[in-house]
Parts: structure tokens; C-alpha cells; sequence
């Protein structure tokens, strides 16, 4: 039971993004679209924040759905960007604040210097980023891409991603962001769970990795998301067998900003059971 009393039930969409980053609904609009589409349970998980925890929380107790609150933490192995969902940790504590801290400090510079290069080719500044993004909300790529679309540079978000933004186009920089490993330990030692968000994407981690933060107390991966694929999903069903760990799928809804809607994938009973059983932080 939550603070509410509502129970934590199946199904569960445990990915979802608001205004307090790249997402364009507010925290409690997202916990009303995943209600509306059939979720018992919502997570909230901003990128590197927790700042939208209170509302979203709040707007689920209101509607009768069980709240999860989470986060979708940055971390960099090598070239790779590596996103650690954390679930049910301690917001306060101390180590996993500096390292959200660092992370959206590098965001925001990261952001200027993408939105600087980009203005030498065209006609973008600065603002129109920071008008497209809430305040104090973590800046992102989907920011810039949102300013491209306001000045009619490209079409859309995919648009923007599919060229000017690429971590290959000449206007990409990238942010720093902990080592996976260390993410994982940062967030355990917050009382909290961890689960590699879309960990069979493109630019899976080696395996030799993935034990690594298993052994630092990972709990489980996001089997189920629209960006896995195979052959790296049948790796990744080897070491949650392997490691007896928890399965989640869950939709990464960003709004509008994606095609990616509430409840297109899903977290069964008995992996949302063990997830919230093993938290001993919020
Ligand atoms: P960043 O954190 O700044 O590197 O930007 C990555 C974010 O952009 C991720 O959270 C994705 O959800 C989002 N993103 C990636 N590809 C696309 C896309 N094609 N369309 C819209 N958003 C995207
Ligand atoms: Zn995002
Ligand atoms: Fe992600
Ligand atoms: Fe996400």
C-alpha cells in the first residue's frame, strides 16, 4: 500500500516522462493518461530529477492508481549512453543528489554549446531553447529538437533526431554522466531499485558490464520496450534467468513528443511485487 492507500497493482507502465524533462504532458496530466489507458499502477521517471515526484504522486492517489516514484538516471559506458531506471529510492540522499546535481549542470552546458553550434548554420538561439523548456526542468536533446520545430528548421522531434541532433552530427555534444556501474550502486546504497531501461537497443552494454552492475545490486532489465530487439533480447532473457532477476516493460511515453504510448508495454503482478518488496528507500 502507498501513503494512500492505493493498492500497487497490475498493469504497470513504470516509464514515463513529464514536463520536468523532455516530456510534454505535467506530472499529474501523465498519471491521467496512464489511467486512461487501463494502468493500476504508474511510475513517474523524469530524467536525473525527482522534482515532479509530489504531483504526479498525488494526482495518481486522486484517480485510485498506485504510484511509483522513480527516476531514469544518466550514465556513459565508453560512447555509450546508458539510462539506469531508479525506483523507490531516498530523494534526499545525499550521493545520488550530487550526482543528478552534476549530471543537469552538464545537461544544461552541453545544451548551450549544441544550441551555439547549431547557430552558426541556422537561425536558433539560445532562447528558444530555454522557451522550450519548463524552468528548472533537465534539459535534453528533445528541447533543441522542440526549438528547431518552433523556428520551422525541421518537422518534428524525429525529425531533429534523425539528423541535426545524432550523437554523429557535428552539432552533437555529449553530457557526462556516471559510470553504470557506479549509477547502480549510488541508487541501492538510496534504498532504491535499479533496472537498465531499453537495455537491448542499439549500443547494448557487454555482458561483462551488465554482471557487474548485477553484482552491484541491479535489479532487473526492461524486457519489454519498443526499442529491444534481437539478437541482444535473447542475451538479456539469458542473464535475468542466469540471475534470477525482475522483468519489467513499460511504454516510455514522453507525450507528444514520441509515438510511444501509456500502456503499450506492460509490468505483470509478480515482477511489480518483487520490485516494490526489495526498495527500502521512499
Ligand atoms: P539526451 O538525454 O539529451 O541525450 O536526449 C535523449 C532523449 O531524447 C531520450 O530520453 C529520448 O526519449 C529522446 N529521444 C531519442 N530519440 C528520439 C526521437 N527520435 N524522437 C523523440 N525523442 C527522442
Ligand atoms: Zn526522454
Ligand atoms: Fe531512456
Ligand atoms: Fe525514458
Amino acid at each position: 500500500m502507498d501513503s494512500a492507500g492505493t493498492r500497487i497493482g497490475a498493469p504497470a507502465d513504470l516509464h514515463l516522462h513529464s514536463t520536468h524533462s523532455d516530456g510534454t504532458e505535467t506530472p499529474a496530466e501523465v498519471m491521467r493518461s496512464a489511467h486512461d489507458h487501463g494502468m493500476r499502477t504508474a511510475a513517474l521517471t523524469d530524467h536525473d530529477t525527482t522534482t515532479g515526484w509530489a504531483e504526479a504522486a498525488a494526482a495518481a492517489a486522486a484517480l485510485g492508481m498506485g504510484f511509483v516514484p522513480g527516476m531514469e538516471l544518466s550514465a556513459r559506458h565508453a560512447w555509450r549512453s546508458v539510462h539506469v531506471l531508479a525506483y523507490l529510492f531516498d530523494p534526499d540522499d545525499a550521493a545520488v543528489r550530487a550526482l543528478t546535481t552534476r549530471i543537469r549542470s552538464s545537461r544544461q552546458t552541453r545544451a548551450r554549446e549544441m544550441a551555439d553550434r547549431l547557430a552558426r548554420d541556422f537561425d536558433l538561439t539560445w532562447d528558444d531553447v530555454l522557451a522550450r523548456t519548463a524552468p528548472g526542468a533537465t534539459v535534453g536533446r528533445p528541447h533543441l529538437a522542440d526549438a528547431l520545430v518552433a523556428r520551422g528548421i525541421v518537422a518534428d522531434r524525429g525529425a531533429a533526431f534523425a539528423d541535426l541532433l545524432r550523437p554523429d552530427s557535428d552539432y552533437y555534444v555529449a553530457l557526462w554522466a556516471p559510470d553504470p556501474i557506479d549509477a547502480v550502486r549510488a541508487v541501492v546504497a538510496a534504498g532504491g531499485v535499479a533496472v537498465v531501461a531499453h537495455p537491448a537497443g542499439r549500443g547494448m552494454l557487454p555482458v561483462d558490464v551488465l554482471e557487474q552492475m548485477i553484482a552491484a545490486g541491479l535489479a532487473g532489465f526492461e524486457t519489454g520496450h519498443r526499442e529491444n530487439r534481437e539478437p541482444e533480447l535473447t542475451r538479456i532473457r539469458e542473464l535475468v534467468r542466469r540471475h534470477d532477476l525482475i522483468e519489467t516493460g513499460s511504454s516510455d511515453s514522453h507525450g507528444a513528443g514520441k509515438d510511444n504510448v501509456p500502456g503499450e508495454f506492460t509490468t505483470a503482478q509478480a515482477p511489480l511485487t518483487r520490485l516494490t518488496e526489495r526498495a527500502r528507500g521512499a
